[in-house]
């Protein structure tokens, strides 16, 4: 990763739909005291399914880590029926809003205008949005880029740098994510991150943050945390057990070669 003063490496899962409410409680008090220590270096974050955020505000008060919800609505209220608004994360202390995620993409058909909508509100509501984009199919670089500057153009095309600056990127590579995948190979998530490092300067935002998500588990995060542009993780499945998501957090960071050119990947 490119490491600058003012970037601390960010580290964080969303649990998908899985974990009860109690099961919250259990993997909370598990992970806190892991994690904790952790905090003075790096920016932690859990994002727990709606009913469990609660929980998470009461288990984590105090310390450092935050935590967030899986998405939100972009109106701030009214008649939107089993949907969550930017006022009722922030009343819960959330610090985070992941939107666009592809499988909301996929089951909610939510476009990026759709996206850009919500991180105008999760921006209203002091929220910090994880956006992620990430092409559908593996391949080479060039199409895989053409699909996330797309994707990256239609949600965020028409922020400002001081709007841009308080976003967080996941880049999540669709067939990289879930049950069966394996990580993206690293040359081709450095290009990506520079690339999208590189479009997020061009429009102001002097620190872009950029995240890694796609079967990051304790065994190749390190090999992703040194890709360059790439600026903390995302994590999935690996984060169900607290254990395995405390290792991937603790995971130590090393510098790696430039990369300064979209280069096709294998
Ligand atoms: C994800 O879907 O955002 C994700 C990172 O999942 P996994 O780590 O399970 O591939």
């Amino acid at each position: 990763m490119t490491a600058t003063p003012d970037r601390r490496p960010m580290i964080g899962t969303s649990w998908k739909m899985n974990i009860t409410v109690s099961g919250a409680a259990a993997w909370l008090a598990a992970a806190r005291p892991l994690l904790e220590p952790l905090t003075a270096e790096r920016d932690l974050f859990v994002l727990p399914s709606f009913p469990a955020i609660h929980v998470a505000r009461t288990a984590l008060a105090g310390s450092a880590i935050g935590w967030g919800g899986q998405d939100l609505h972009q109106d701030d209220a009214g008649a939107h029926t089993g949907d969550i608004s930017g006022s009722m994360l922030a009343d819960l202390g959330c610090r985070y809003a992941e939107i666009g995620h592809s499988e909301r993409r996929r089951d909610h058909g939510e476009t990026d205008a759709i996206v850009g909508a919500k991180v105008r509100a999760a921006l209203r509501w002091d929220l910090t949005p994880i956006v992620c984009v990430g092409e559908r199919d593996a391949g080479a670089v060039e199409p895989a880029w053409a699909m996330v500057e797309a994707q990256l153009e239609g949600a965020l095309g028409g922020l400002g740098p001081t709007e841009l600056e308080r976003v967080v990127v996941a880049y999540e590579p669709v067939w990289a994510i879930g049950e069966g995948a394996a990580a993206a190979d690293p040359s081709h998530v450095a290009a990506l991150h520079v690339a999208i490092d590189a479009w997020l300067t061009a429009r102001g935002a002097a620190i872009p943050r950029v995240l890694y998500g796609g079967s990051v588990d304790e065994r190749n995060a390190a090999q992703l945390l040194a890709c360059d542009g790439v600026g903390g993780l995302f994590v999935g499945r690996a984060a169900l057990d607290p254990r395995r998501f405390a290792a991937i957090a603790a995971t130590p960071i090393a510098g790696s070669p430039r990369v300064t050119t979209l280069e096709r990947s294998a």
